[in-house]
């Protein structure tokens, strides 16, 4: 683990937001003492990058709040052997803590700008098993389908269908399904190929997921 400037804050960070209130998995929570948060984020910002909210990474978009990176990263259960898709690669932090813990990670952004930021800095951290393109990520990417997990990181007006069609049998989908304002973020673990078991994590707050099966421009 890298000792850093804000290595402490990170520490501090997880002790308070992450394992206090109620994230068990071991290995998110030392990816999470691992990864450094900061440098996902404009470095004016830095100061604040270890606190409990999201914060702005341009064009309108966000970095989650740490906790709810962590709450989302558990409920996908990953196992070292798989393969996860994400939605919304954002900042690349979800990215980076996905890395950590599966064994490849294919994660899709629709604003071209957003996405080779992230690239730059999971390159710099030297991220090699993540795969990063640019397209409406509500089409899945069927190329490298079926998928052990699917993350999705901006609000749904209701589950993408070839994001169900694309993710394996016993597989789980994690995604805030909602209004445009607020949202629950479900856990849906595919159980035959038109059945899932559902599970509420909960109200959450996400940026619009704008696609061919999302919300309009
Ligand atoms: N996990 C990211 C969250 C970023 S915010 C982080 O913590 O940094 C959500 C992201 O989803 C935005 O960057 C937005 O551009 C992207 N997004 C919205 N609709 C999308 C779509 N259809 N396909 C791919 N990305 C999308």
């Amino acid at each position: 683990m890298t000792i850093d400037e804000f290595y402490g804050k990170r520490q501090q960070m997880v002790d308070t937001q992450i394992v206090k209130r109620g994230i068990k998995d071991k290995r998110v929570i030392e990816a999470m003492r691992k990864v450094p948060r900061h440098l996902f984020i404009d470095n004016a910002l830095w100061p604040q990058a270890y606190e409990d909210h999201p914060l702005p990474i341009g064009e309108k978009q966000t970095i989650s709040q740490p906790y709810i990176v962590a709450l989302m990263t558990e409920a996908l259960e990953l196992e070292e052997n798989d393969k996860v898709l994400e939605i919304g690669t954002g900042s690349g932090y979800q990215t980076a803590i996905l890395a950590e813990l599966a064994e490849q990670v294919y994660s899709i952004e629709r604003l071209p700008n957003i996405a080779k930021n992230a690239r730059k800095i999971l390159d710099k951290l030297n991220y090699k098993n993540v795969m990063i393109s640019i397209r409406d990520g509500t089409e899945g990417w069927s190329e490298f389908a079926p998928f052990d997990a699917i993350i999705v990181t901006a609000a749904a007006p209701h589950i993408p269908r070839p994001l169900f069609e694309q993710l394996k049998i016993k597989g789980r989908l994690v995604i805030p399904i909602g209004g445009e304002f607020s949202q629950d973020l479900m856990v849906y673990t595919k159980t035959d190929k038109e059945a899932t078991d559902v599970e509420n994590l909960g109200g959450c707050r996400f940026v619009k997921l704008i696609g061919a099966h999302g919300w309009k421009e």
